[in-house]
């Protein structure tokens, strides 16, 4: 299966059913901070958020999954000079 791993700032996630119907999901969309993702570039079985990102000049709208959520945004730009993860500041 394909995907990017890339780092963007996200909102936490608490479930699939999204803001507009969960209250949770709208409470948890005030606490964005750099995380690391990854982007399924296929369209997968289960209900996953979707996101679009930037590969190059290439848009890709795809659904993700959070792997990591950095403390700090320094974190974040360390982590990925460390691992030559893409990096997006938007
Ligand atoms: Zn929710």
């Amino acid at each position: 299966m394909e995907y990017i791993d890339i780092i963007k700032k996200m909102p936490r996630i608490h479930c699939a059913r999204g803001p507009e119907i969960c209250g949770k999901c709208r409470e948890y969309m005030k606490d964005i901070s750099f995380s690391l993702i990854r982007v399924y570039l296929e369209p997968q079985q289960e209900a996953r958020p979707i996101t679009e990102i930037y590969v190059g000049c290439r848009k890709i709208v795809g659904e993700y999954d959070i792997l990591k959520r950095f403390d700090s945004d320094k974190e974040a730009k360390e982590y990925a000079i460390k691992y030559g993860t893409d990096i997006t500041f938007e």
